[in-house]
């Protein structure tokens, strides 16, 4: 009789959270209805993958594939996702979504249900964010203007430490969130419900230093999760609660540039006269581009601008100073990532043989500054691997990235590296949490996920084959006996990635696919 059940699922993202923060609440007890949750099902970590960063962390759980196959290895709006997520997979067996705050995209997809993008990919004033277009009318309505991502006072807020004002603007943010969820899922029909919140994550990097903002916000969590249980249980669905990454404190932070340059790897330009002049006068391309759109003069502009000048303005208006990439042969602009810029295969490889090695011999005072390093078709497999950076390495806990290029030194304390300092960042263990009528009670995982088994996990409870490019795998031990999920063999369906991969992977030209073919053939491969 079970199984001819409706089957529902509630997936609830928490960006960043960690058992590190969540421990000490539920230890305080102030995290009662967690408690409960945990008590009545399973816990365990949840291991994010390079590049440890939101947008692709969500699209590897979301699609169930790592970097390299579903297009994402990195930050940032460069690139969309190349397979299909979790609710495309959903509404094509007509499997209704309800979809609150997703962080791992914008612009929402035409589903099967309603999908709301929310996040730092989700532009503030964005008007489109919701599939149908009506239901954004309709959540202003409900909460008096709704807000799709964090307002950019928030930074500002905080640069002028004003960090009571700033907190309560990320309040406001998850309050409308939370009650346009609670709306939706009351009036609308679902099977797949999720809803994602980002400001664990934004916490962290801002408040890791002051427990009364996270034991706050926590108290608040709590409130959210215990409504959010009852919601399952009068619904008989599985709940799942993840998140994409950890969070750690910082004490130091790893100037890539400056290590890159003082350690004499690459030597990096000079700066010209314009671009010192620049970077004293506080004239940030952020700056420029808005002063620009204001006078309406972007196109006047773009054509006295050369392009040159335009690159050497710092993108960020919290860098203080920049890399000249063009004539850089190895440098780090994104996120626990190096960019070799070397067009002779050997001197290349050579190059990044050589960072990577000094990366993993850097001490500070006696301790590893690195935790692992890897070439980017080492970290990642699949057709797009050659998005990624060529180097992905992982810091230890306490060491953040920093792109920057300063005169004191590579390694700076907090106090040191000044600026808006981030007191937390990401750690590779996220956090696990699943409840419901297929899940057994009260065990702790003995194994670690990884992010993309819950993609494969929820399609096992509906019943869906697999499809065979699936790095994720049905996580087992959390399933009961009754559930069937737990005994049955895990069923593939064979689907290869389709859409821009086989564009190209067949956009070879002929003489290109003999050069191949011989090159092949000269390795002993064919
Ligand atoms: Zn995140």
């Amino acid at each position: 009789m079970f199984e001819d059940m409706r089957k529902k699922v509630i997936l609830i993202g928490l960006d960043g959270a960690t058992w590190t923060q969540l421990d000490k609440f539920l230890q305080e007890g102030i995290m009662p209805n967690l408690q409960n949750i945990i008590n009545s099902g399973v816990r365990g970590n949840l291991k994010s993958y390079f590049p440890f960063t939101s947008k692709s962390s969500w699209l590897s759980i979301l699609t169930g594939a790592n970097p390299g196959k579903h297009g994402v290895p990195h930050l940032g709006t460069k690139e969309t996702k190349e397979i299909p997520i979790l609710w495309e997979i959903l509404s094509e067996k007509n499997i209704k979504n309800l979809i609150v705050n997703d962080l791992s995209m914008y612009p929402p997809l035409k589903i099967n249900g309603i999908m709301v993008t929310g996040g730092e990919l989700t532009p503030h004033n964005s008007k489109k964010f919701t599939v149908p277009s009506e239901i954004k009318e309709e959540l202003d309505q409900v909460v008096n203007g709704y807000v799709p991502s964090l307002d950019p006072l928030f930074t500002q807020l905080l640069k002028e430490s004003k960090f009571k004002e700033a907190y309560e603007i990320a309040e406001n943010y998850d309050k409308k969130v939370t009650e346009s969820f609670f709306h939706l899922s009351e009036k609308y029909d679902w099977d797949m419900l999720s809803m994602m919140l980002e400001n664990p994550d934004i916490l962290h990097h801002h408040y890791w230093d002051k427990p009364e903002y996270l034991r706050k916000f926590h108290l608040w969590v709590d409130s959210i999760l215990g409504k959010i249980y009852k919601l399952s249980v009068e619904q008989n669905a599985d709940l799942i609660i993840v998140s994409d990454h950890g969070g750690g404190g910082v004490n130091k932070h790893f100037l890539v540039n400056t290590w890159l340059r003082d350690s004499g790897i690459v030597k990096f330009e000079q700066h010209g006269k314009i671009t010192k002049i620049m970077a004293k006068s506080n004239l940030r391309q952020d700056v420029l581009r808005k002063n620009i759109s204001k006078m309406h003069m972007r196109k006047i502009l773009s054509k006295i601008t050369p392009d040159s000048l335009k690159k050497k303005i710092p993108l960020h208006s919290d860098e203080s100073s920049f890399v000249d990439e063009e004539n850089t042969k190895a440098f780090s602009k994104m996120y626990g990532t190096i960019t070799i810029n070397e067009k002779d295969p050997k001197k290349y490889e050579k190059l990044r043989d050589q960072i990577i090695e000094q990366l993993l011999q850097l001490e500070d005072n006696g301790e590893k500054v690195v935790l692992e390093a890897l070439k980017k078709e080492d970290a990642f497999n699949g057709p797009f691997v050659n998005r990624a950076n060529d180097i992905q390495f992982l810091l230890n806990e306490g060491y953040r990235w920093s792109p920057y290029l300063r005169d004191e030194g590579y390694l700076l304390n907090n106090e040191k590296y000044g600026d808006l300092i981030r007191v937390g960042d990401h750690r590779p263990e996220g956090i696990m949490v699943a409840t419901g009528p297929n899940f057994v009670k009260g065990k702790i995982l003995e194994n670690m996920p990884l992010g993309w088994d819950i993609c494969a996990t929820i399609l096992d409870i509906f019943n869906i084959n697999i499809p065979s490019y699936f790095d994720g795998k049905p996580i087992k031990e959390i399933f009961n006996e009754k559930s069937k999920s737990d005994t049955k063999n895990i069923s593939y369906e064979n689907k290869p990635i389709k859409n821009k991969v086989e564009e190209e992977y067949v956009s070879y030209t002929k003489e290109e696919e003999e050069e191949i073919e011989k090159s092949l053939r000269d390795l002993g491969y064919i």
